[in-house]
């Protein structure tokens, strides 16, 4: 994955002239209080940077063709300290090509009741000057999120860092470069996609490597590393005894990190942040790589099923929006369901690709054969999912647009053990029940592979979908069947009206 600069989002601050100097000093005083207060949140990812206070179109304008240009920059806050007339920012935000957030609040919590007169009154207006803000964003129809409020108010300090992941998400995948180690399953649909639709709305480049190619460089692989990725394994996770050093599949194990190796040198080399592979398309690969996604995933890296692309696309965007929180985000798929009424709970698993960031308690490296494929016998982590809130979201080409589906679930543990389970897996219930949830997600066509993470929440998903401009039909506790299958149709006319005729 490339090194990027430290990432930034920029304050910028709305004013005018007309105040004289005296007062723009002290609209710049005040606005680096409040942009001082976010920049020390813990919870916003990015460096707070407080710009020089704007007070004409010229200024406005420039300072958003930089935004454009720096890549430093994921993302610009506007807030208007004073009255800032609106049609000095139609050039600047017509041209604004990163997200932006419009924070609606002031310095001062309290009214000094007993104090205040026309000098306080003059310089404390941002009740009527972000109207002002207000009006000529909509008037231009520019995407933004909303924050209102005191920045004491820790919710709307969350709602900035919700925003500012978002936005970390969405720079991610603008510069996400995905290899596919051969195409996707033969004849799935939903897998399958427009890529250079997702280039062009995403920003992601898709391409394919012959798998062969990458065999090569798992081939190369020195055996002294191999070694060496072995004893981590040893000290990182519970090795079954056949494949430890002495065991009789140990060999299995070091193919298993020659896999790993060979991958991640191949990723790295070609500055890939995500991936594919497809069991139908091993080439030279002796096993189906199993622990090698797993640590890759849990490194960051986006990674998809049978060659599901789209999947891995997100599964490296949510990840990049959830560094840092706790809980985890994996590669899923919806596989069976327990029907007991009343408390119905889905089994999500995958072959072998679970990613152990999710895990609850220290994974187990096990060895079975893998009915499909025809290859041998695939290494593969071990471990139930830690419970806790989360969401799944799957990504679907509807063919004029990408669409997002997502779920509000409780990970939850399983009802029983699971020994003859040889996969990593999570159990969870899907919000507000599974008949409203999964009717809901049949009806919107929502993928059976999905990103679940118990580190995001609908709002990160929320403030994503608006900045991409993607379709998020969302699925939670106030869902009902007949409201949901509205909203689809109402998104379908208001995403063919929005994209026009282009
Ligand atoms: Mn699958």
């Amino acid at each position: 994955m490339s090194t990027a600069p430290a990432p930034q989002i920029w304050f910028l601050t709305g004013s005018q002239g007309l105040y004289g100097d005296d007062v723009l000093e002290q609209v710049a005083g005040q606005s680096r209080v409040i942009s001082d207060t976010l920049a020390a949140a813990p919870s916003v990812l990015a460096e707070v940077v407080a710009k020089p206070v704007l007070t004409d179109a010229d200024a406005i304008r420039r300072i958003m063709l930089e935004a454009n240009s720096a890549d430093e920059c994921i993302g610009v806050i506007a807030w208007m300290h004073t009255f800032s007339p609106a049609k000095m920012w139609i050039s600047g935000l017509e041209r604004l090509q990163k997200p932006l957030l419009h924070l609606h609040t002031q310095v001062n919590r309290d009214l000094p009741w007993a104090t205040i007169d026309m000098d306080f009154m003059n310089l404390n207006q941002a009740a009527h000057g972000d109207r002002e803000f207000g009006y000529v964003q909509s008037r231009l129809g520019v995407t933004r999120k909303t924050v209102a409020g005191h920045v004491s108010d820790p919710a709307v300090v969350e709602g900035v860092a919700a925003w500012a992941r978002a936005a970390t998400g969405l720079a991610a995948v603008r510069s996400l470069r995905l290899v596919r180690f051969g195409d996707n399953m033969r004849n799935v649909a939903v897998t399958d996609g427009d890529k250079v639709e997702a280039e062009r709305r995403l920003g992601v480049s898709v391409n394919t490597h012959g798998v062969n190619e990458l065999v090569a460089v798992v081939d190369a692989v020195a055996d002294e590393d191999v070694t060496a990725l072995v004893k981590v394994y040893a000290e990182e996770y519970d090795v079954v005894p056949q494949l430890r050093t002495a065991g009789e599949q140990h060999d299995a194990l070091r193919y298993a990190a020659r896999i790993e190796l060979g991958m991640r040198q191949f990723l790295v080399e070609g500055g890939y942040g995500a991936f594919t592979t497809n069991f139908e398309d091993l080439g030279g690969l002796r096993q189906l790589p199993g622990l090698a996604v797993q640590r890759l995933m849990a490194d960051g890296y986006g990674f998809g099923g049978e060659g599901d692309w789209k999947t891995s696309v997100l599964v490296h965007t949510l990840k990049a929006m959830a560094v840092g929180l706790p809980g985890g985000t994996s590669f899923m798929e919806d596989y069976t369901y327990h029907l007991a009424p009343g408390a119905e709970l889905i089994l999500g698993a995958h072959m072998l690709e679970v990613c152990p960031t999710i895990a609850g308690a220290r994974p187990r490296v096990e060895i079975h054969p893998l009915g499909i494929g025809g290859r041998e016998d695939p290494v593969r982590l071990v471990f139930d999912a830690a419970p806790g809130e989360g969401v799944t979201v799957g990504m679907a080409d509807m063919g004029d647009r990408f669409r997002l589906v997502g779920n509000a679930i409780d990970v939850v543990d399983p009802l029983a053990e699971l020994p003859n389970l040889p996969v990593a897996r999570a159990v969870w219930s899907p919000r507000p029940d599974l008949r409203t949830s999964t009717t809901s997600w049949l009806t919107a066509g929502g993928p059976h592979h999905t990103v679940l993470s118990t580190a995001l929440r609908r709002e990160h998903l929320d403030d994503f979908a608006e900045m991409a401009g993607v379709e998020l039909a969302f699925i939670d506790e106030s869902t009902t069947t007949r409201g949901f299958a509205q909203e689809l149709r109402w998104n379908n006319a208001y995403h063919r009206l929005a994209q026009g005729l282009s």
